[in-house]
């Protein structure tokens, strides 16, 4: 074995003494409401696939067209190449969706927060982050020389605070930045009170939006929408990759914004452009959010239906307002227990723990969508309250009439 072997084996090694060890799960189907692992099929509560858009007929049948008009690939990156019409409607279907006058689409939401805060911010500039932000607008700050402001979670006093400190340190641009929808907790970003603030320090706002678009506000068009806050969040970030069913990510804002990011985005200058068959699939997307909202209305149901569940058989669900539900239980070694219970019960749902989230906040993170069946949601439920009793996880049962601490 070669010296990097033997050192990357080390470090794999205390991965594996600390319980974070964690093979890929291998999936033969596609990501639906139930998948197939190892000749099995399960109950899946792992996937971003909100709306179930993943599979939908509309969206197949885009991606086959445009890969027999456009081809395979798109060639190079778009500032070199040309960049095809195709992606120039997507992002024309964007902006309208969003409400925003332009909109550029990335290879991922990923990519699109380093665009942004790579492009945006330079060193007289400043950027204001809730401590819980996504690991993607964390890389992406660290390749701004901007000033950096973190604030605990949602402390909105605490964002005042690095507002002010950022103005006193003569900072130029100061941009705040939040997730909209939070992916380990599913709780939602006081967007109203950030705009207010921000506004009163002559602040500029970005919401990613990857677990809100699809979710939130009308025909899932995000956490703005949700708010009425049109207007006054100057950049928007979403994924293509989640509630929309394919791959990518897009900046939605002004047309100075996409001037910027043309010039500036690093990932969109060195990096290629999406194939034409993610395009098409995208946009047949959004033609599917417009003309069937009963999908939302479903996701929501379901939601509600399966938290309620969860927590009345006395599992905490932490502060989740949306379809992401997590189940806390504490150690990291607790959650994943708890997740492998699952998995021979029928259910796929993975256990997360530090340090993605904090040490005593291990969990097994539940997405539920549309696509799932009541049925299917109650069988999950049973194998829950089955796999606890057999880990002797401690639950908290609501009873009925009593009031809740
Ligand atoms: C998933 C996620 C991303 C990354 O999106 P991809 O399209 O998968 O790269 C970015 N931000 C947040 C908040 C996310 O949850």
């Amino acid at each position: 074995m070669s010296d990097l072997d033997t050192s990357l084996r080390a470090d794999l090694d205390q991965l594996r003494q600390e319980g974070r060890f964690r093979p890929l799960v291998v999936l033969d189907s596609p990501q639906d409401a139930e998948v197939l692992i190892g000749g099995r099929r399960l109950i899946n509560l792992s996937s971003n696939n909100y709306l179930g858009l993943n599979t939908h007929p509309r969206l197949k049948q885009a991606a086959i067209e445009a890969v027999r008009a456009w081809g395979a690939g798109s060639g190079a990156v778009r500032s070199i190449a040309g960049t095809q019409s195709i992606h120039e409607e997507l992002e024309a279907r964007l902006a309208a969706f969003k409400g925003t006058a332009a909109s550029l689409t990335l290879q991922s939401g990923y990519t699109a927060n380093l665009a942004v805060l790579g492009g945006v911010l330079g060193e007289q500039d400043a950027v204001v982050s809730d401590a819980l932000n996504h690991a993607s607008i964390i890389d992406g700050i660290r390749l701004t020389k901007a000033g950096r402001y973190l604030f605990p979670h949602r402390d909105m006093d605490a964002l005042q605070q690095r507002l002010e400190e950022a103005r006193r340190d003569g900072r130029r641009r100061v941009l705040v930045v939040t997730d909209g929808v939070f992916s380990m907790d599913g709780d939602i970003a006081p967007l109203p009170a950030i705009v207010e603030r921000a506004e009163a320090f002559g602040a500029a706002v970005m919401v990613d939006d990857a677990h809100a678009s699809g979710v939130l506000g009308r025909n899932g068009r995000g956490s703005v929408d949700h708010f009425g806050l049109e207007g006054r969040v100057a950049i928007q970030v979403g994924t293509l990759s989640k509630a929309v069913g394919v791959l990518g990510g897009y900046v939605a804002g002004s047309q100075e914004l996409r001037d910027t990011l043309i010039h500036l985005g690093r990932p969109f200058l060195f990096s290629t452009s999406h194939p034409p068959a993610v395009v098409a699939a995208c946009i047949a997307a959004i033609d599917v959010m417009e003309s069937e909202p009963e999908r939302q209305q479903r996701l929501w149901e379901n939601a509600r239906h399966f938290k309620e569940g969860l927590t009345t058989l006395g599992f905490n669900c932490g502060h989740s307002e949306t379809p992401i539900t997590p189940v806390i239980v504490g150690e990291a070694r607790h959650a994943m227990a708890l997740s492998d219970q699952l998995r021979e019960r029928g259910v796929f749902a993975q256990g997360i723990g530090y340090p993605t989230v904090a040490r005593d906040q291990g969990r097994v993170r539940t997405i539920v969508t549309s696509t799932h069946t009541k049925e299917q949601l109650d069988r999950a439920l049973e194998a829950f309250a089955d796999s606890a009793r057999a880990l002797g996880l401690p639950l908290h049962p609501v009873v009925a009439g009593a009031s809740q601490a």
